[in-house]
């Protein structure tokens, strides 16, 4: 599996290395495959050639077909995104966060939402928090890197998953996470160093980091406003909360969009429904022609 990627070299983990040969191997891919735009991305699992034990290098020669694929961060065959965000510094943005939401939800993986640095509220604004969450259809995780809270939650859900994803504004303390679930790792973390000059703040770089037998995590660089999905028919899909009132009350028309539409069973008292409301306003908005026919 391709567990680190940057510029012209993979890093790639050996399922079962072979007696003489060391489990890490950095690797140039055959130029074969650069050639037929066989892209390879962390994540992958890929065929070694002329494995040279001496100084644990190879070449990559073929790609295994995929399962899924992100594209920010570029990561091969991930089943689940875990989604970031803080209650407190930077304060809980509603408007950020279903952002980030919806951006996973699109992957159409697993979306799990973690309340980082939940040290910052008192018990009653975190259940106040965490019921609206509820609202907005996720059972979010809740942690602190300060207090060690939900660590072992956390490390469980990471462990069921062979690759997980962890995304969120910048600041929310992702760093700090995995630095806590990855003893070792904070070595690491700032300090340009290996083979590979690796370094977390290097920009574009993807890693992933084993977790427990079988399970990694990548966690992206961080961005702070992802924009909207653009299409509009599948909007509704994005929002769990709308998802589960459709599959009790579908709508009289397949491409009903619940706004005024007749036979429209999607009610109105959700929290999130305005928002909904303007995304799919700005999407039909931007797609409208803008003049003649
Ligand atoms: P990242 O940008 O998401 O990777 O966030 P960092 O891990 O770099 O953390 C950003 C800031 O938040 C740092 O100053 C951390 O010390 C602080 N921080 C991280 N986790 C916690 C937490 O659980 N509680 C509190 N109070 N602060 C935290
Ligand atoms: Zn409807």
């Amino acid at each position: 599996m391709v567990v680190a990627l940057q510029a012209n070299y993979l890093e790639v983990e050996l399922t079962d290395p072979p007696a003489d040969a060391p489990s890490r191997l950095l690797c140039t891919r055959r130029t074969r495959l650069n050639h037929r735009g066989a892209a390879v991305y962390v994540g992958d699992r890929v065929r070694v050639e002329a494995i040279d034990p001496d100084h644990a290098r190879a070449v990559v020669a073929g790609v295994e077909p995929r399962s899924s694929f992100l594209s920010r961060p570029p990561v091969a065959n991930a089943s689940c995104v875990l989604v970031a965000v803080a209650v407190e510094q930077p304060a809980f943005d509603a408007d950020q966060v279903s952002r980030f939401l919806l951006t996973a939800e699109q992957t159409r993986l697993q979306v799990r939402l973690v309340l980082t640095k939940c040290d910052l509220l008192n018990s009653g604004a975190l259940s106040r928090l965490q019921t609206r969450l509820q609202g907005w259809g996720y059972d979010p995780l809740l942690v602190s890197s300060q207090t060690g809270l939900g660590f072992e939650e956390l490390r469980m859900q990471l462990a069921t998953v062979p690759i997980s994803v962890l995304c969120g504004p910048s600041g929310v303390g992702k760093s700090s996470l995995l630095n806590g679930l990855l003893p070792g790792l904070a070595l690491r973390v700032g300090a340009v160093s290996g083979r590979l000059q690796r370094g977390r703040h290097t920009t574009r770089h993807v890693e992933l980091h084993a977790v427990a037998p079988g399970a990694r995590v990548a966690d992206t660089p961080g961005f702070n406003r992802p924009e909207l999905p653009q299409d509009v028919s599948n909007l509704e899909v994005l929002f769990p909360e709308l998802r589960h009132q459709l599959e009790r009350h579908p709508c009289r028309f397949r491409d009903c969009l619940h706004r005024d539409e007749p036979g429209c069973g999607v009610t109105r008292d959700w929290e999130r429904y305005p928002m909904y409301r303007r995304a799919v306003d700005e999407l039909l908005g931007v797609s409208r022609p803008s003049r003649g026919g």
